[in-house]
């Protein structure tokens, strides 16, 4: 199998029409059998569920090409199970998760040549997606869904080093308290870019969201989760019913405890205690942790001790840990790795 002819070190984070993406369609109360194809269009009826109503839930998880030159997934059915709960919280039919597995294997096979080579730095970005594609004026859930998969190569994230990010606390709300928080879904997407935009005319990287009962505790950024380090190299992480259950997140909590014998706490973290805080980081499959430097509470700013120069030191070593057990040079534990190619 011969490679793409890409510039893999400089492709950066967008969108690549690839070879195959994989379709099943939901109808009549069940799914069809799904097949790879080379269409990367959807055609839908005018009045389908996603167009009214938004019904739609996606995930984010990428493969690897590993030092020994296999393609391998990162705990995919971790993915599939949290898909599974997104499509279930929004009234759709879960797609299998065995179904989900064997769609991920069947489009990066098809797309090998797709996968960055190791040590480029890049790798391929897989989107699941499902949505209603039937046709609701009313409101309610759609009786026709359908699932996709594509998948499209992305540069490294952090080119000429991992640069720590400045953060704003945003004073709109991305979830309710009994609200879809803690679902993957484009709703809690379209409803944040006002304020990525504010946030980034501003001179902000990211914004960090509080809690919308009481603005007083740390939740998210909208796209990735928190990891904070404490003077004394404890690990804790923001507790919260609205917050979405990051899969890099969990996993780093493993790394830190049984890689790096570190403690681990998750509670609710107060906005007043961040600056006791010596490192932070944001936890997400397309950077797995990117280190934030400063974080401005309405004109107050919270400098972290590692600084606006690089990775802390706690923060470099799980990141170090975690690329290493995705690219194959480090024991990953039982079933982390999903052998494709
Ligand atoms: C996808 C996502 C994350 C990160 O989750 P990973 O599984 O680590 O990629 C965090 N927050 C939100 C809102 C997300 O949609």
């Amino acid at each position: 199998m011969e490679k793409k002819n890409l510039d893999w070190s400089n492709i950066g984070f967008s969108y690549m029409t690839t070879d195959k993406r994989y379709v099943a369609n939901y109808k009549d109360g069940q799914w069809g059998p799904g097949e790879l194809t080379s269409d990367s269009t959807v055609v839908l009826n005018e009045c389908a569920g996603i167009l009214q109503y938004c019904q739609e839930c996606f995930e984010g998880l990428k493969a690897y090409t590993t030092a020994d030159g296999s393609i391998v997934t990162f705990r995919p059915d971790l993915n599939a199970e949290r898909m599974m709960d997104s499509a279930a919280w929004l009234e759709m039919p879960p797609f299998p998760k065995e179904r989900f597995l064997e769609a991920v294997d069947q489009v990066v096979k098809a797309n090998a040549a797709w996968v960055p080579p190791y040590g480029s730095g890049a790798t391929l970005y897989l989107r699941p997606y499902m949505f209603a594609s039937g046709p609701v004026i009313g409101v309610k859930p759609a009786t026709e869904y359908q699932f996709r998969l594509f998948v499209t190569p992305v540069g490294p994230y952090f080119k000429g080093g991992a640069k720590p990010l400045t953060l704003c606390v945003s004073d709109f709300d991305r979830a309710a308290p009994h609200g879809s928080g803690h679902i993957k879904a484009g709703l809690n997407y379209a409803m944040s870019l006002h304020a990525s935009v504010l946030a980034h005319e501003a001179g902000y990287d990211e914004n960090l969201f509080p809690d919308s009962a009481t603005r007083t505790y740390v939740e998210e950024t909208g796209g990735a989760n928190f990891l904070f380090i404490t003077k004394d190299h404890e690990v804790v992480t923001p507790q919260s019913g609205s917050i979405l259950p990051s899969i890099t997140r969990r996993s780093l909590v493993y790394v830190a405890e049984h890689y790096l014998g570190l403690k681990v706490t998750q509670r609710p973290v107060k906005l007043s205690e961040l600056s006791e805080f010596a490192e932070c980081g944001l936890c997400g499959t397309a950077a797995v942790i990117s280190p934030v430097g400063k974080i401005v509470d309405h004109g107050k700013e919270i400098c972290f001790a590692s600084g606006m120069d690089e990775m802390g030191e706690i923060t470099r070593k799980l990141y170090d840990t975690l690329t290493g057990i995705q690219m194959g040079t480090v024991e990953a534990p039982k079933g982390w790795i999903r052998k494709i190619v």
